[in-house]
């Protein structure tokens, strides 16, 4: 993290970390990135949120999707409504390397034996492949602090391991308020939510919630069943953490 990095980052923490959220982004998008920002999205359930602000901004704005070929046929339907029903005109689909998959992952199990590997070739590559061929300055996600154990310390803006500023507009909004502003705008929900899929990812990696569990879950259960040298619960894909925790995992 450099110094000059640092003191951008306080200056926009000091002049927009307390903006309500539309206004944020737009400073964000329309000024201080202008060209050099991207949305992630994984097109899962309360996603519509995020992408109708951004789309509300500019519509042009470069929304990142990891297609690991591995997503349930109604997420890919999924992002055919959004892109319908939102406006979003700049999808970029992110696919795994080609020649990697080939090598580590020929025949599609390898999330049965090695999940953290089988998110570095379908995810985190793809991802900083993306963004450093881009050169994107920064990113905005959906993530809430809530969420998980590793979110809990996030920061509205701030600056990731390899010195590019993550947005995180909702890091202190609970389930409710996100709840009741996606129901105002009346928006979208992904099709698995009301069949029991609270939160979604790729479809061998995410089982239904049973009733009174946590809404995640749902998320990577099989792993603790298998000998992956873990017997704890996978929380997060990867490519919100700082690489060198998942370097272990590249090829
Ligand atoms: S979520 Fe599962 S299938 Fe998807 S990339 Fe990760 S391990 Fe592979």
């Amino acid at each position: 993290m450099t110094d000059e990095k640092q003191h951008r980052l306080k200056e926009l923490q000091a002049k927009y970390g307390a903006l309500p959220i539309e206004k944020l982004l737009e400073a964000l998008i329309k000024t201080e990135f202008a060209g050099k920002i991207a949305s992630f999205s994984s097109f899962g359930s309360w996603s519509a949120l995020l992408l109708d602000i951004v789309a509300k901004i500019d519509n042009t704005t470069p929304v990142l999707f990891l297609e690991t070929g591995k997503h349930f046929p109604e997420t890919l339907e999924f992002v055919e409504t959004i892109k319908s029903k939102i406006g979003l005109k700049n999808i970029i689909a992110l696919t795994p390397d080609e020649k990697i998959l080939a090598n580590a992952d020929a025949n599609g199990t390898l999330w049965q034996i090695n999940v953290n590997r089988c998110c570095w070739i379908r995810k985190v590559e793809p991802l900083d492949r993306h963004l450093t061929e881009v050169g994107y300055d920064a990113v905005i996600t959906g993530r809430r602090s809530y969420q998980t154990k590793e979110r809990e310390g996030m920061a509205t803006i701030e600056l990731d391991d390899q010195n590019r500023f993550r947005i995180n507009p909702f890091a202190f909004w609970s389930k409710d308020e996100i709840k009741a502003e996606f129901n105002k705008r009346g928006l979208p929900q992904h099709p698995l939510y009301d069949k029991g899929y609270p939160s979604i990812g790729c479809a061998p990696c995410t089982r239904m919630v049973k009733p009174g569990e946590d809404e995640r879950a749902g998320r990577w259960a099989h792993v603790a069943d298998l000998s992956t040298g873990s017997d704890k619960q996978k929380q997060e894909c990867g490519i919100h953490l700082d690489r060198k925790d998942v370097a272990e995992f590249a090829i």
